[in-house]
């Protein structure tokens, strides 16, 4: 599996009058003269002839014993990179083999692989060889399932990739078209299917409380709510309250665009969890949106009678404490806190529900759930992210996951309108301010982030804060960042919510989750610095009342091309799915899913995009081999993740 990178063609030779320069060749040629000469560095310079022309070898690195192998006369095979020099064609360190011209021709073009430093091309290719004579590549799929897929025999695709044939268009082979790669992106999609079910089905063995009697908190929660759910949020209810029916523990990711309301239905599962005598766990990435949950949820719940803990980083110690005792002995019916702290240290009495807000570094929230099992029962999972999955990222990389889409916004919200704007129109932007705050409206001011210093990041914004301020002495402005004591960041997110505050001047911190339906301007500074799914999660902290919204996006010239197609993209597109398409194109999957921080194993052959109907194939063909055989689908999986066992357990 440890497959070429390109490869060059020693299966023809050919004569040096039609050498292309920019091309890799082949010549059989003798050597008519070999000098050292001095051009600031000893140089070897060999010429060559065969019956067409004469070509020139220049070496600027050799050892005396190659002067003494090119003697006059003696014929060689010569391979390299053709260029044109100021005396004809010329190669620079050529690869030469003396030969003599019955020395048959390579049969197959020669690969080049990928290796590490100090390991030479012809040991890989010698051990290469040899494991392709003795291992036995068998087909493990069976015939019938290669033809409906038009897949080839693994040895064979296995051999072509390796050794192809003269007549192989070598192209088709490094940009992976070749029908042999079809057959090893199946097996590698194939075995990831596989590999997810089994996970499926792991969770399906386990047991969870069947929270299923509907009682009386989530129906006064629905009767008391100042509005009716939409049919997108009503629809996804249905699913998960049928879930939540169950015995065997949900593991749901809840979908849905900024601002299509997905804390209602958290809210709605937490109280379902509640009236069975569960206890419900509501986690947030980060402390600003965890307090803002528990505030909202707090108004929701707590007038029926519900008993909610707050658990945060900045409680004095004994309150801490006594917020986790009334968890470990069942008191506290709903916990609301950070991922880290809820994680850290608590202890639940009867966990029936994990929530996980705004979460899309995936393995993290499974490993909580799956810790805090109460009394040998597994909590129902349900994830909320408003960073849309891609389809074929879906099927592949969360495959063991049940999705939920709200796909709807509620009723009333006007599209933020998106205007691009450059610094040097600063003026203008002040003005809009103004405009809007006379107005009775509240405005967002976005500092980036900026990842090489946290102190650079905070100076930055609080001279922003100052600037901001001089230039709109009249209003009310508060500053939030990462680096304030946790209280005075709730204190100024409690101002603003408040309309205590006119201007909330902050670095990304508020990008997730913050709902303040009266801001409706969002500015966002140095625009061009930012990444797809943060712009758009940025603009969706606006647009969340009945007001006309806008997102002002700044940016500072000259701009580099990435970062022009990514504002003409978050200008052009307000589709939280087709923006996170576009990103996934841009920057993979690796980097979209955040699987590199959580060890999630990447696809190495396939590619999601391109390959997406092959996702789709191996899809059905998991589910047929599980079937009809699925001694082969555990040895197709052996196969692949034999090295990787904690993947299948996770
Ligand atoms: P998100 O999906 O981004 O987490 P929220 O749950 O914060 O969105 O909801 C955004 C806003 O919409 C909130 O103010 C919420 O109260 C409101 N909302 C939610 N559902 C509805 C609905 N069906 N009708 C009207 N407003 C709603
Ligand atoms: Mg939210």
């Amino acid at each position: 599996m440890h497959l070429p990178l390109r490869y060059e063609d020693e299966t023809r030779i050919t004569p040096i009058a039609e050498l292309i320069a920019g091309n890799e060749s082949q010549v059989e040629a003798e050597v008519i003269s070999a000098d050292v000469v001095f051009r600031g560095k000893r140089q070897l310079r060999v010429t060559v002839r065969d019956e067409t022309g004469q070509l020139m070898l220049r070496f600027l690195n050799f050892y005396s014993s190659q002067i003494k192998q090119m003697a006059v006369g003696r014929r060689f095979r010569i391979f390299g990179l053709v260029r044109g020099g100021l005396a004809g064609a010329e190669m620079i360190h050529p690869r030469m083999r003396a030969c003599d011209s019955t020395d048959p021709l390579s049969r197959s073009l020669t690969p080049v692989y990928p290796s590490p430093e100090g390991v030479p091309q012809t040991w890989l290719r010698k051990r290469i060889d040899r494991a392709l004579r003795d291992v036995d590549i068998d087909d493990v799929l069976p015939a019938n399932m290669r033809e409906r897929h038009r897949l080839d025999r693994l040895k064979d695709a296995v051999e072509r990739l390796h050794r192809p044939p003269p007549d192989a268009d070598s192209l088709a082979l490094q940009g992976r078209t070749d029908p042999a790669w079809r057959r090893l992106m199946f097996d590698e999609l194939l075995a990831q299917q596989l590999a997810l079910r089994a996970a499926r089905e792991a969770r399906a063995d386990r047991h969870a409380p069947a929270l299923a009697a509907a009682g009386s908190i989530s129906s006064k929660l629905r009767a008391q709510l100042p509005f009716t759910l939409t049919g997108a949020q009503q629809r996804v209810w249905d699913e998960i309250e049928r879930d939540l029916a169950r015995a065997q523990p949900m593991h749901r990711l809840l979908q849905g665009d900024v601002g299509s309301g997905k804390t209602v239905i958290a809210a709605l599962a937490a109280a379902r969890a509640i009236e069975c005598g569960y206890q419900a766990a509501l986690m947030a990435p980060t402390e600003i949106l965890a307090e803002q949950h528990f505030r909202k949820v707090a108004e929701w719940l707590a007038p029926i009678g519900v008993r909610i803990e707050w658990l945060a980083g900045r409680l004095t110690p004994a309150a801490k404490r006594a917020a986790q005792d009334a968890t470990a002995c069942g008191q506290a019916q709903l916990i609301v806190g950070t991922h880290a702290l809820i994680q850290e240290a608590v202890a639940f009495a009867r966990l029936g529900l994990a929530i996980v807000d705004e979460q899309h570094r995936f393995g993290v929230a499974q490993r909580v759930a799956l810790r805090s099992g109460a009394d040998g029962h597994a909590p129902h999972l349900l994830m909320l992210s408003a960073t849309p999955i891609p389809r074929t990222l879906a099927m592949s990389y969360l495959a063991d996951l049940d999705v939920s889409v709200i796909d709807e916004l509620p009723p009333g919200r006007r599209p933020v309108v998106t205007k691009l704007i450059s610094t040097r129109r600063r003026e203008e932007v002040m003005q809009r301010i103004r405009a809007d705050v006379a107005a009775g409206r509240q405005a967002y001011w976005v500092c980036p982030l900026i990842e090489s210093s946290e102190v650079i990041e905070v100076a930055a914004a609080t001279e922003t804060f100052e600037s901001i301020t001089q230039m709109l002495p009249d209003l009310r402005i508060g500053l939030l960042h990462g680096q304030l004591p946790s209280t005075m960041k709730a204190d100024v997110m409690q101002r603003f919510q408040q309309r205590e505050l006119d201007v909330l001047v902050a670095t990304t911190v508020i990008e997730v989750g913050v709902d303040v339906p009266n801001a409706t301007l969002m500015v966002i500074e140095h625009a061009e610095r930012f990444g797809l799914a943060q712009l758009h999660q940025l603009r969706g902290r606006v647009g969340r009342g009945g007001d006309q919204s806008f997102c002002i996006l700044m940016f500072e010239e000259p701009l580099s091309e990435p970062a022009r197609e990514r504002l003409k993209v978050i200008y052009e597109t307000s589709d939280g799915f087709e923006i996170a398409r576009q990103d996934l194109t841009m920057r993979g999957p690796g980097e979209f899913l955040g699987a590199r921080q959580s060890g999630m194993p990447l696809l190495r052959f396939a590619d999601l995009q391109r390959d997406a109907q092959l996702v789709e194939q191996a899809r059905d063909a998991a589910t047929e081999l599980l079937v009809e055989n699925p001694d082969i689908a555990r040895q197709h999986v052996q196969r692949w993740y034999a090295a990787s066992n904690e993947f299948l357990t996770a």
